[in-house]
């Protein structure tokens, strides 16, 4: 696999044109920051990535983790990146200055972190849970937890995890089974936890875990449900790990891909339980996870993101080298680059990594903005455009990596379907996105339940307003070209028309739920559409050749891909009756 280099300038892009970072200055978190700075941040970023983290990825994919009698060993290299990275200062950019954090806006973390993940998935999983521990402790937790964990947490010293699934309890989380009895100023916590990422390695000197529990009085389903911090070594006085906590790895599972990032079944309390604190108030637990659950949504999506710009990188260098057949106009055989349908997968794996990053970025600006705006109102419209974009993130960017890693492995040929090329690696690695963080179908129902009929479609409307103001630009037409300015015209009318039958659908029991991914699908798909026409319009006076691509991507976007949001748009107006026609014996 070839070495990865991280898109430096087009995420200063995104970042400077699209998410405003300039903009930033003028909330009072962030007065310091500037596109200047977040290049020079990047820039450092990129050399950890390419040298020290990406070097890892398919030793890491062949080796895989161990589970030994006291714990999980990583990968060759990972212990040592990890350290590299903790003394980076690269685990506290974004996190609050008073517990050790740099107070840097969270959209420049996430194209930092775009770039662990392109390095190596499977390490980056780990900053990416600790982060999500991180928001939810501060969010939640009382001033004394704040204390004793966060600054091992921000710095990365210590990493954290997500402690949801049961075997009983995936994606319906009402059926969390796992207990926490009062004693004293803590609780005991037992029950059994699967699938739970870097549940347990030697990487971190101590695993702070958040844990779903139930008290013993609490109600049944969502609301009583608490969350507890579970430590893996108790803290001692002076605040340094001591006695082992009573919670362990009891197995690891093997999985198609990110075979270097632990999967574990915890087991809390073999012994008499685990030692654990409550965060935030009893039987809010889901409320305060979802603070952790909302960021890593964001975050999987980025994912997506950077294992598509991994494969784009891995097929062009393949693509330009491997010599086979005549291309139109050459006399001689030449490289595969020069085939109209290897240029057409090419073309669509970069259309779809660039408007992914554009769609990812300009989502988690809205977290930066909600952060820092202290106008009321302005602050709540970001949150309910943060809340809108956060499914299309997740669902969209994910689908799209699926569809970009399995191009890389046909660019390749024979040759994609042999692991040593590593184009297998992207694609299988890629395949957990659309799953884990609450599946893509559960995304495209949150988008239909909570996000539009909740609030009637108000934060889509907001948003629709503002394509149809960027469309009546006076110059759009004739930097996108007419036909493509009329095609971005009538899908933002679809995404509208798709809201209101959506709308006018919500007594039904069954079609909300069938028409939800065509639904997130569309919406995304304009959103991302809209996005890359941004990039068009500040690129208009440019022609330097990072302009000239950028240009061709949003051309070629609007022309080859735009055109999917037709499908979903016609599909979803056949409703559900088809689809739920047919007795479940017959399926
Ligand atoms: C590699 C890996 C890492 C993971 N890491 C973590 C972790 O760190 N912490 C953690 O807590 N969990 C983790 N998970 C668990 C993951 O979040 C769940 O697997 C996921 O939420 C789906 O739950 P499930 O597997 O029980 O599938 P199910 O809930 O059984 O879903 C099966 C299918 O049914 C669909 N479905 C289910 N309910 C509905 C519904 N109401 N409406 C529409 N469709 C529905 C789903 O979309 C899916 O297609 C991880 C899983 C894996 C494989």
């Amino acid at each position: 696999m070839p070495e990865y280099k991280a898109p430096l300038q087009d995420m200063a892009f995104v970042l400077g044109e699209l998410t405003d970072i300039d903009g930033l200055a003028a909330l009072p978190p962030f007065t310091e920051v500037s596109r200047d700075l977040a290049e020079a941040v990047l820039d450092e970023a990129g050399k950890l990535a390419s040298s020290v983290i990406a070097p890892l990825n398919a030793d890491g994919d062949r080796h895989g983790v161990r589970l030994q009698e006291d714990g999980v060993v990583a990968a060759p290299g990972f212990r040592d990146a990890y350290q590299r990275y903790v003394e980076g200062g690269w685990g506290s950019l974004q996190f609050d200055p008073e517990y050790g954090g740099q107070g840097l806006p969270f959209s420049l973390a996430v194209a930092v972190q775009e770039m662990w993940h392109a390095a190596n998935m499977s390490w980056g999983l780990c900053p990416l849970l600790s982060q999500g521990a991180v928001e939810a402790i501060a969010a939640n937790a009382d001033e004394s937890l704040k204390a004793r964990y966060l600054p091992a947490m921000v710095s990365g010293a210590w990493s954290g995890t997500m402690n949801l699934t049961e075997p009983q309890a995936g994606s319906d989380l009402a059926a969390v089974k796992a207990r926490a009895v009062p004693e004293g100023d803590h609780f005991r916590v037992t029950g059994q936890k699967i699938f739970i990422t870097w549940g347990d390695h030697d990487m971190a000197d101590n695993i702070v875990h958040l844990v779903l529990a139930r008290l013993p009085d609490a109600p049944e389903g969502v609301k009583g449900i608490s969350l507890f911090l579970v430590p893996k070594y108790l803290l001692n006085e002076d605040g340094s790990p001591g006695e082992r906590n009573d919670c362990r790895a009891i197995s690891l599972e093997h999985k198609i891909g990110i075979h270097a990032s632990p999967t574990c079944v915890m087991s809390y309390g073999d012994n008499g339980g685990a030692i654990g604190y409550l965060v935030g108030k009893p039987n809010q637990g889901l409320a305060c996870m979802f603070t952790m659950m909302n960021n890593a949504r964001l975050t999987v999506g980025l994912q997506g993101v950077a294992v598509a710009e991994r494969a784009c990188q891995q097929a062009r260098e393949y693509c330009r080298e491997r010599v086979q057949g005549v291309a139109p106009g050459q006399r001689e055989a030449g490289p595969i680059v020069g085939h109209p349908d290897v240029r057409r997968m090419l073309m669509t794996m970069n259309a779809l990594t660039e408007a992914g990053r554009a769609l990812a970025y300009v989502g988690c600006a809205e977290v930066d903005r909600v952060h820092g705006e202290s106008d009321p109102q302005r602050r709540a419209r970001h949150q309910r455009r943060l809340d809108l974009l956060t499914p299309l993130v997740k669902g969209w960017c994910t689908e799209m990596a699926q569809e970009v890693t399995s191009l890389n492995v046909q660019c390749h040929g024979g040759m994609g379907f042999i692991e040593e090329t590593g184009a297998g690696q992207l694609f299988r690695d890629a395949r957990i996105l659309p799953i884990y963080e609450g599946t893509n179908g559960i995304q495209a129902m949150d988008l239909v339940g909570r996000k539009t009929l909740r609030d009637r479609g108000t934060a889509m409307f907001e948003m629709l307003e503002e394509m149809d103001a960027f469309l009546a630009e006076p110059h759009l037409e004739s930097v996108l070209g007419s036909e493509r300015k009329a095609l971005l015209t009538d899908a933002v009318v679809a995404v509208a028309d798709a809201t209101e039958f959506l709308l006018g659908a919500s007594d039904s029991a069954t079609l909300p739920g069938a028409i939800a991914f065509h639904y997130l699908m569309l919406s995304a798909t304009v959103v991302a559409a809209w996005q890359m026409g941004r990039a068009a319009l500040s690129v208009a006076e440019d022609d330097s050749p990072f302009a000239r691509r950028k240009r061709h991507h949003v051309h070629f976007y609007l022309e080859q891909i735009l055109p999917r949001y037709l499908h979903h748009a016609r599909a979803l107006r056949f409703g559900d009756d088809t689809l739920m026609a047919l007795p479940e014996e017959l399926l």
